[in-house]
């Protein structure tokens, strides 16, 4: 990272005069070497504007996570340099290009719709592959609920067989495709039971029976049909869809919670394994927790409750090594305690970054990416409708 933040503190022994004595006896071009000595700051004279303290900008706002930018004091060299550090993201506004977890996640999105745009055009494919089967009793694109689309569009991200135009689940489902396990079957379930999607063999294909050893991996065929859209067409709109429209946000954000919960458990599932936890079935009433909590605190926020009472928790049955602990009941009871304490004394909880940083699954960066655009908004602030339309006005 670029902004060097462990310097930032070796000025804190100067009052607000000092500080600002001593800035401007730098930008006039004082010598560093006696500066760095006269103000008794233990940098490396040549580093001595990496230890002035970033300054809170009242306008400058981060484009992924509304948070109020900091100002970067820049060199004496390039007085006019402007630069801005998000505390909450770590994204960098300037004259370079930004590094940070979601501005490189943005990059790799589109990227890798080009790659697939084109993929899927400069393939040479034969009409049995460029043509949605016909199904019997399968929906039509436009009585797809968002929720159904969404699903279809994050499992196409995860699986597509560019070649054949299908899901491909060679390696089971792909983690990447949704948090947790159960709800990464649930969905499949719900799009197999919906007749959105088929088990699909080549054996099938009598025109085609080259492919016939591979009879073995599993296929899945998508069967909605739209009138307007070839496959290939129907395929990017799925993976890569645009912004809904206003009155489609309730709904929309009632799916992002819904992958939001399936995240936090996911989190605390990782977090007791790492305090070497034992991990425990989920029951409904985590699930109902954790929704509770979201209705008033961010993802961020909520992962810093779980977090918090994990360590508890494992600091807790160090010392009562004898003793049984019923692990669900417990943490489940302490964080629950914790939110309603917190939201009493109006506690200031601060955000946790995402664990797996990078590792955000493809239903929740279309979710949060595209449907909504609020990118990771959806993780640093409480997101309801109201504030989404809010944003959105700005
Ligand atoms: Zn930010
Ligand atoms: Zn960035």
């Amino acid at each position: 990272m670029r902004i060097k933040l462990k310097n930032r503190s070796k000025t804190s022994h100067l009052s607000l005069d000092e500080l600002k004595e001593l800035k401007s006896k730098y930008y006039s071009g004082e010598n560093v070497n006696s500066l760095v000595k006269k103000y008794r700051i233990n940098v490396h004279a040549n580093s001595l504007c990496s230890s002035f303290p970033l300054i809170l900008s009242s306008e400058k706002v981060c484009i992924h996570c509304d948070s109020n930018m900091y100002f970067v004091p820049p060199l004496k060299n390039t007085p006019n340099k402007k630069e801005y550090y998000c505390m909450t993201c770590r994204h960098v506004e300037g004259v370079f290009v930004c590094e940070c977890t979601q501005c490189v996640k943005l990059k790799y999105e589109k990227k890798k719709k080009y790659e697939v745009e084109r993929i899927l055009e400069v393939k040479n494919k034969k009409d049995y592959v460029l043509s949605v089967r016909e199904y019997p009793n399968s929906p039509s694109f436009d009585k797809l609920s968002i929720k159904e689309k969404v699903y279809l569009g994050a499992l196409l991200r995860a699986g597509l067989d560019e070649k054949h135009l299908l899901i491909s689940l060679d390696y089971g489902i792909p983690n990447d495709f949704a948090p947790m396990r159960a709800y990464r079957e649930l969905i499949i379930a719900v799009l197999l039971d919906r007749k959105i999607i088929t088990p699909y063999t080549f054996d099938n294909d009598r025109s085609n029976n080259r492919y016939r050893d591979f009879s073995i991996t599993i296929h899945y065929d998508i069967c909605i049909s739209d009138v307007d859209k070839n496959k290939k067409e129907l395929i990017i709109s799925l993976m890569y869809p645009e912004k809904v429209p206003l009155h489609k946000w309730d709904e929309t954000i009632d799916l992002l919670k819904e992958v939001q919960i399936n995240e936090a458990i996911e989190y605390m599932m990782l977090t007791l394994q790492q305090f070497s936890l034992p991990i425990f079935e989920i029951e409904q009433k985590h699930e109902i927790l954790f929704m509770k909590i979201l209705e008033k605190y961010s993802q961020g926020q909520l992962f810093n409750f779980i977090y918090s009472m994990i360590k508890d928790l494992a600091a807790y049955s160090k010392s009562n090594y004898q003793k049984y602990i019923p692990i669900s009941n417990y943490l489940h009871k302490k964080i629950l305690d914790r939110f309603e304490y917190a939201t009493m004394n109006k506690w200031n909880i601060s955000n946790y970054r995402r664990a797996w940083q990078g590792k955000q699954t493809e239903l929740s960066k279309l979710v949060s990416n595209r449907l909504l655009d609020i990118g990771e908004s959806s993780f640093y602030q409480l997101v309801d409708s109201e504030i989404v339309i809010l944003n959105l006005k700005i």
